[in-house]
């Protein structure tokens, strides 16, 4: 039966946490993003979908060169068989390495078990513990509140961010980020004053996975989903 472990959190001592990005790259709106993560000194992990990659592939080209992370977040963003190979694929044409961390579009793990490298020992599986569903919000401050005030938030948190979309639509591409955008520099600005530190998903230490099965393709039980 094919298992995996999903990993939403890394160990809860020391002062790291990560900002993860997902449904990019999306230009303009993933450079305004790498602005700010530069101007404030942070890494993050930016789970591309292949699509906008293939489309965007300057957009992938600053994230490395910013020396953030690229995560597998599927080609199509819907679901389909060998979607996460396919992505998996563009992101090593462009990146020269494959990325072994793979975040599942709306969390719909039944779609990454089919994808031949759901079954490589090397890869991991990226959920996350504070989930703000920035994509819901349109007033910056909101998202703030609800990263800060999260009950969950603290050493080792992954944070879900989104600097893109699924849609086609370039509208809705270029208007949805903006409320995250705006929350940006106040969110990094408060994770350091309280002694937390932003820092690349692989550079977390993984700690207390959930075991998960291709039986079950629903997010766990409490699991609040995203897109
Ligand atoms: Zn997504």
């Amino acid at each position: 039966m094919d298992r995996c472990l999903i990993y939403r959190h890394g160990v809860r001592t020391g002062d790291k946490v990560a900002l993860t990005f997902d449904d990019g790259p999306n230009p303009p709106r993933t450079e305004q993003i790498l602005a700010i993560l530069a101007d404030a000194g942070v890494r993050a992990t930016f789970f591309v979908g292949g699509k906008w990659a293939e489309r965007f592939p300057e957009s992938v080209r600053r994230m490395v060169a910013g020396g953030h992370l690229i995560g597998n977040h599927g080609h199509s963003l819907r679901l389909r068989v060998g979607d996460y190979d396919e992505a998996e694929a563009v992101i090593g044409h462009l990146t020269g390495v494959p990325s072994r961390y793979f975040r599942a579009h709306g969390f719909d793990y039944g779609a990454y078990f089919q994808s031949g490298v759901s079954r490589l020992p090397e890869s991991r599986v990226i959920d996350a513990d504070v989930n703000p569903a920035d994509w819901t919000v349109t007033a910056a401050e909101e998202i703030v509140r609800r990263v800060l005030e999260h009950p969950d938030l603290g050493p080792g948190s992954i944070i879900n961010l989104h600097d893109g979309s699924e849609s086609d639509d370039a509208s809705v591409r270029l208007s949805r980020p903006l409320p995250t955008i705006a929350a940006l520099p106040r969110i990094v600005a408060r994770l350091h004053a309280r002694g937390l530190r932003c820092a690349r998903v692989d550079e977390l230490e993984l700690a207390e996975p959930i075991e998960w099965t291709a039986t079950r393709t629903a997010a766990p039980p409490g699991h609040a989903p995203s897109l």
